[in-house]
C-alpha cells in the first residue's frame, strides 16, 4: 500500500472560507429578503483592461494560423514578458537582469512550489497573522516553524529577533491581511539579519501595486544587499485583474548562494530553473502576450485606473473606522482593512454580529493565525456603492 506523506495530518483544517460561505448561506435561506454585501474574499471584482484584453484576442489569432501558431513556450516565459518585467522594475528601483524572472501563474504556486529547493531541517520564520498558504505549504514538508507575531504593538510588522536563528523567512509587504507595509529602514533590517544568518527571505510583493507612498519600497530589491538573500514574488493578480486569467513572475537573483554538505556552492537561481523546467511547462503563450500588455504605457494606466478604484472603497471604509476611533491597519497602500473587533467580541463572533445585524460579510481574523483572533479583515474589492451602503449599515451598529 502507498504510504501517504503523512505530514498532511498535521495540517490544520482549512475551513476558513468553506466556514464563511456556510454561515452566509444559512443566513440568506433564514432571511431570503436582506441583501447581504460581501467585503470578504479577496478577489478583484473589475474586469481585465481594454488594451489587455485586445492583446489576448491577437495572440488568440495568432494561435490560428498555422504560421504564427506556438506550442511548449520556455518554462521560463517568453523573453518579450521578462523584458517587459525588468522595465517595471527599473521604474520601481530595482536593476534585476531578466534570467532572474521566472514568469509564473500567480504568486500562490511559487510562494508554495519554492519549498522544494529547501532541505526539510531548516527553521523557518514566519509571521503571524499571515496568507496562510506559507504555513501550510512548510507543514507539508515537515519543516520547524517559528512564529513572529504581529500585534497592535508593532503595527502587525514584526521585526527581527537577533535571540532567534532562522534559515528562511516568510516577508508579505503590502500584507494580507493587516494591510501593513513595511519601510524601507525596516526592510533593511530584515536584509542585515538575513546576511547574517545566511538565511533567505521570501518575499511577497503580491499588493506592491496598491503602494501610493513614494516613500515606501515596492520591491525588496530596492535595499542594498537584497539581491544575495531574497526572492521576490509577485502576482498580476491583484494589480491588472488577473486571477481568474492566472499570471505572475518570481524573481531569484543569480547572487544568492549556499553551501552543500560537501562544500559545493549550489546557485538557488540554477536550482529554481532546474525545478522548473522538470516540474513546470510555462504560463500560456496568450495570457503572457496579456501580462506583456499590462506593463505598456496603455495597460499601466488601466492597471492605476482599477487600482484607484479600490483605493477609493479603502478611503471610505478607513474613513468610517476613524469616525468610530476603531483601531485598525491598512486602507492605505493596501486594499485591505484590518480592524479590532468592537464590543470586546472574537472575530468568528463579530462575523456572526454583522452578518446578523448589517447584512455584511467580512473575514474573521482568527483564519489568519493566533493573532487574529480579534481581529477582522474588509476588503476594498467591492464597488462603491455597495462600499458607501455596507459602512452606511456598519455604523448603525454603534447606534
Ligand atoms: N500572496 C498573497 C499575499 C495573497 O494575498 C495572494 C492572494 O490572495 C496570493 C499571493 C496569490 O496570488 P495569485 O493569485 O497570484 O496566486
Amino acid at each position: 500500500m502507498a504510504r501517504f506523506n503523512e505530514r498532511f495530518l498535521d495540517l490544520k483544517e482549512s475551513y476558513l472560507f468553506s466556514e464563511v460561505a456556510k454561515r452566509v448561506s444559512v443566513f440568506k435561506e433564514n432571511n431570503p429578503d436582506r441583501d447581504v454585501i460581501r467585503l470578504g474574499i479577496g478577489d478583484v471584482t473589475l474586469p481585465l483592461g481594454k488594451s489587455v484584453v485586445q492583446a489576448m484576442h491577437a495572440a488568440a489569432d495568432e494561435m490560428g494560423k498555422a504560421e504564427t501558431f506556438r506550442g511548449y513556450g520556455p518554462e521560463q516565459g517568453y523573453d518579450f514578458l521578462r523584458k517587459a518585467v525588468a522595465g517595471h522594475y527599473k521604474e520601481i528601483g530595482a536593476d534585476i537582469d531578466e534570467d532572474e524572472i521566472f514568469v509564473s501563474d500567480g504568486a500562490k504556486s511559487d510562494t508554495g512550489n519554492i519549498t522544494d529547493l529547501f532541505s526539510a531541517d531548516n527553521t523557518v520564520l514566519i509571521p503571524d497573522p499571515v496568507y496562510p498558504v506559507y504555513v501550510d505549504t512548510n507543514t507539508m514538508n515537515g519543516r520547524n516553524i517559528v512564529y513572529m507575531d504581529g500585534s497592535a504593538e508593532n503595527d502587525f510588522l514584526p521585526m527581527p529577533d537577533r535571540s532567534v536563528h532562522a534559515d528562511i523567512i516568510y516577508l508579505c509587504s503590502p500584507n494580507n491581511p493587516t494591510g501593513a507595509c513595511y519601510n524601507k529602514q525596516q526592510l533593511e533590517e530584515w536584509v542585515d539579519y538575513a546576511l547574517e544568518n545566511g538565511a533567505v527571505i521570501l518575499f511577497d510583493s503580491a499588493y506592491e501595486s496598491f503602494i501610493s507612498d513614494d516613500d515606501l519600497p515596492r520591491t525588496i530589491y530596492c535595499i542594498e544587499g537584497a539581491k544575495k538573500c531574497a526572492v521576490e514574488f509577485c502576482s498580476l493578480s491583484k494589480t491588472a485583474g488577473f486571477t481568474g486569467t492566472r499570471c505572475g513572475y518570481t524573481i531569484v537573483p543569480k547572487a544568492i548562494k549556499s553551501l552543500s554538505p560537501d562544500g559545493r556552492e549550489m546557485s538557488l537561481n540554477k536550482m529554481w530553473n532546474r525545478r522548473q523546467t522538470t516540474k513546470f511547462n510555462g504560463v500560456p503563450y496568450v495570457v503572457q502576450r496579456a501580462a506583456e500588455a499590462v506593463f505598456s504605457p496603455e495597460g499601466q494606466k488601466e492597471s492605476k485606473a482599477m487600482t484607484a478604484c479600490y483605493m477609493e472603497n479603502a478611503r471610505i471604509i478607513s474613513e468610517t473606522m476613524n469616525e468610530l476611533g476603531i483601531r485598525y491597519t491598512g486602507g492605505v497602500n493596501s486594499p485591505y482593512i484590518w480592524f479590532e473587533c468592537p464590543f470586546g467580541m472574537d472575530s468568528w463572533t463579530f462575523f456572526d454580529h454583522m452578518l446578523e445585524k448589517a447584512g455584511v460579510v467580512g473575514t474573521p481574523g482568527a483564519g489568519f493565525g493566533k493573532n487574529g483572533d480579534r481581529w477582522f479583515r474588509l476588503t476594498a474589492f467591492n464597488n462603491k456603492e455597495n462600499t458607501i451602503e455596507a459602512m452606511k449599515r456598519f455604523r448603525k451598529l454603534f447606534e
